[in-house]
């Protein structure tokens, strides 16, 4: 086995972009792992077969923020259509007559437009 040419320290530098053995850019990320202080990643570098492990420090959280009003999510289709209509919108703000336009021209959905937005408004994750 060859041994180490790049620092652990320059390695973070240039963001794990580069082989430590050959200093290849061909690098195949595989499954993240856990052990008791880091997350791991184990990386293998297409250049020279070598492969090792990155270690990844949580450093903190953002919090998804739902882009359209809650109560949209307490209601039925026909109340939404109503709710948007009395806010002068002919569509809704977040699940566009485009989005579903094209939802519907791949076949993911059959459904009328509203009933759609009923849909996807239920099954995403927002709370
Ligand atoms: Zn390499």
């Amino acid at each position: 086995m060859r041994s180490v040419q790049i620092s652990e320290e320059r390695y973070v530098e240039l963001k794990g972009q580069r082989c430590i053995y050959c200093n290849g850019d061909a690098l195949w990320g595989f499954g993240m792992g856990r052990s008791d202080t880091y997350v791991t990643q184990q990386i293998s570098c297409s250049g020279c077969m070598n492969t090792w492990h990155d270690q990844y420090k949580l450093c903190g959280y953002e919090v998804d923020t739902c882009p359209y009003p809650l109560t949209d999510k307490k209601i039925s289709s026909s109340e939404l259509e109503e709710a948007c209509q009395d806010k002068g919108q002919t569509e809704h703000s977040y699940y566009t007559i485009a989005k579903w336009r094209q939802a519907v021209s791949k076949d993911y959905s059959l459904l009328g437009y509203w009933d759609w937005v009923f849909t996807k408004i239920h099954s995403d994750s927002w709370q």
